[in-house]
């Protein structure tokens, strides 16, 4: 049977729909335990404990924070070799892959990113070539550190909660760590993060500048705004709302792309949505080879008349 280690990187007072994720992954594969940086809050442990996690590794050192990555790397290190882990999950985030690589080498262990799902051996699947492609792969280490997609598992409690132990682990020494000096807190745009969003709605050129009707359909779907790079370069939005190649890799249930033309470079970061809904104008756009369902029209006449329907529907 497998041992398994879930890293989890400052939860707060609850923890990320793709933390539950990775929890019911772990536990599909065999004993897990949790190695978390931050503090444990109470919630935090009920949680664990409802979803059958029985040890929860707290590092030694408390200033993990003070640092870029290298040493929360040293830490999931030294916790997989107390915990006897041979498969490690984190999330896919690009914080999540470079703990991983770094974790990776320290653990000798082969690491595999923009996994979509795990089989019972340890088998890992990932969507490759702009989802073009499934493959199959399997590090051939005696350890190996996969980064989970959100979104491709269905959380599920434990049939019977565990109780909880923790246990620390000792933070090996880091030299030439990068340390952070100063920190600045990004105005909560209160949709959902765009990596773990259930539902996107995605705008591109085709906006000219007005993001508007695509955070009015947002908002009423209670779902993250994405953009293509033409909306990102233009500086209508932020780039944390770039989908694709060089942007955010999203794999929600629902995505609505609007005014996005369906490059090869935006499929790339949002083809393995589960149903792919575009608005275009264009009946010959590419994106319309990816979408399940497809509206030719203008999409400042098609989004508010869904934003209108979708509110009505809610009362
Ligand atoms: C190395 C590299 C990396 C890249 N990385 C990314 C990436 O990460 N993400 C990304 O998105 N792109 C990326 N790109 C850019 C990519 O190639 C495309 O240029 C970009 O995705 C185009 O954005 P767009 O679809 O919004 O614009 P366009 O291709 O100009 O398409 C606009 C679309 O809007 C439609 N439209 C216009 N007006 C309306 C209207 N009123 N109603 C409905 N439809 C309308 C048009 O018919 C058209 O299909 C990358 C390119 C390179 C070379």
């Amino acid at each position: 049977m497998a041992k398994v280690l879930v890293f989890i990187d400052n939860p707060g007072t609850s923890l990320k729909k793709s933390s539950l994720e990775l929890l019911t992954l772990g536990r599909a594969l065999g004993e897990t335990a949790v190695a978390l940086n931050g503090k444990l809050h109470d919630d935090v442990a009920a949680a664990f404990a409802e979803y059958g996690i029985g040890t929860v590794l707290l590092p030694s050192a408390e200033d993990l924070d003070d640092f870029l990555v290298a040493p929360k790397a040293a830490y999931l290190a030294a916790a997989a070799g107390q915990a006897g882990a041979n498969i490690v999950l984190l999330d896919n985030s690009p914080e999540g892959k470079e703990i991983a690589a770094r974790a990776g080498i320290r653990l000798n262990a082969g690491v595999i990113t923009d996994v979509v799902a795990v089989d019972a051996d340890g088998t890992a699947h990932k969507s490759v070539l702009a989802g073009s492609y499934n493959t199959a792969c399997k590090a051939g280490t005696p350890v190996s550190v996969l980064t989970v997609k959100a979104n491709n598992v269905v959380p599920v409690p434990a049939a019977a909660p565990a109780a909880l132990e923790t246990v620390t682990v000792d933070v090996p020494a880091v030299s030439a760590a990068a340390r952070i000096t100063a920190r600045e807190q990004k105005v909560a745009s209160g949709r959902p993060d765009l990596t773990d969003a259930r539902i996107v709605v995605a705008g591109g050129r085709g906006l000219d500048g007005d993001f508007g009707p695509v955070e009015e359909l947002a908002d009423a779907l209670g779902a993250a705004v994405g953009a293509s790079r033409a909306a990102t370069d233009a500086g209508w939005i932020s780039h944390d709302a770039q989908v694709g190649q060089t942007g955010k890799t999203v794999s929600p249930q629902l995505y609505i792309s609007a005014g996005i033309s369906g490059a090869i470079q935006q499929k790339a970061g949002m083809q393995t949505a589960k149903v792919i809904v575009a608005v275009n104008k264009d009946a010959e756009s590419p994106v319309f080879e990816i979408a399940d369902f497809g509206i030719v029209g203008d999409l400042f006449d098609v989004l508010p008349q869904a934003t209108a329907e979708i509110k009505k529907r809610k009362g």
